[in-house]
């Protein structure tokens, strides 16, 4: 998959990008970066990418023209178009189903705003959706890029060792994942539930399932309500709770 962002700040999103397992993912060719600067499309000698915003307040806004050529010289024909997303705080929030969409693409621009953002015309003229990473306001879109390059980048075959590195995680299934636990089995007088050292695959997976459950009804009980629990996962759900 190639991903295409359009930024002020490359190298804040190469930076990042280059590292960890979406470093090695761009190493073995899984995964292409490329970020433009949209400053290198101003069209004028000193580097002018904004101005002051139509009616009033406080900040710059970049200018449509720069951002509309600089995704124009990302492709040649119609067909060629990448998938175009605008981070913005006004965009839905991303969440797995959304990364696991977006996974599926075989291209995707990400454009990035900074200062008060980008003139509305050219988001609506070039950009399929706009997307938020949460309820608050960033400085720029970098970040925001640099979260959906990572949360998409996981998701596509190749980037970690098997699909069960990903699928097994919380959100997949609308549930957290259980708890998890490593050497030693005592830590500080906390023990590791006595199942998981058993060997028994059934009883791990039986666990595992109910504590999920439970992690979710915890930490996260608003997405309770999206399950369907059976009385009898209630019922063990509540055993399991008395035991923590
Ligand atoms: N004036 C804009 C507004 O009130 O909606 C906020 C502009 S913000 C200071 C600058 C840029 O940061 C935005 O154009 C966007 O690209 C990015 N940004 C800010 N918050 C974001 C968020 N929660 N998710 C994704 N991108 C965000």
């Amino acid at each position: 998959m190639r991903f295409d962002v359009l930024t002020l700040f490359p190298e804040q999103i190469e930076s990042n990008v280059h590292k960890s397992i979406t470093g090695r993912a761009l190493d073995k060719g899984v995964i292409s970066l490329n970020a433009v600067n949209i400053r290198d499309f101003c069209g004028n000698s000193y580097g002018k990418i904004d101005d002051t915003v139509y009616g009033g307040g406080t900040g710059l806004l970049i200018y449509s023209q720069p951002v509309y050529d600089c995704w124009k010289s990302l492709w040649g024909t119609q067909d060629d178009k990448p998938y175009t997303v605008y981070v913005s705080p006004k965009g839905s929030v991303l969440d797995q189903r959304k990364a696991k969409e977006l996974s599926s693409k075989k291209r995707l621009c990400i454009i990035c705003g900074h200062y008060e953002g980008i003139d509305s015309r050219v988001i609506d003229k070039i950009c399929d959706e706009e997307i938020s990473i949460g309820d608050y306001v960033l400085t720029g879109g970098e970040l925001a890029a640099c979260v959906i390059i990572d949360s998409v980048s996981r998701m596509i075959d190749g980037v970690l060792p098997n699909e069960d590195a990903y699928t097994n995680e919380s959100h997949m299934d609308g549930t957290l994942e259980a708890p998890s636990y490593t050497m030693p089995s005592d830590w500080d007088g906390m023990k590791v539930p006595e199942v998981l050292l058993s060997g028994n695959d059934a009883a791990i997976d039986e666990h595992r399932r109910i504590a999920s459950l439970v992690e979710t009804w915890m930490k996260r009980p608003d997405m309770l309500d999206k399950l369907e629990i059976t009385e009898s996962e209630w019922q063990k759900m509540l055993a399991m709770r008395r035991t923590l």
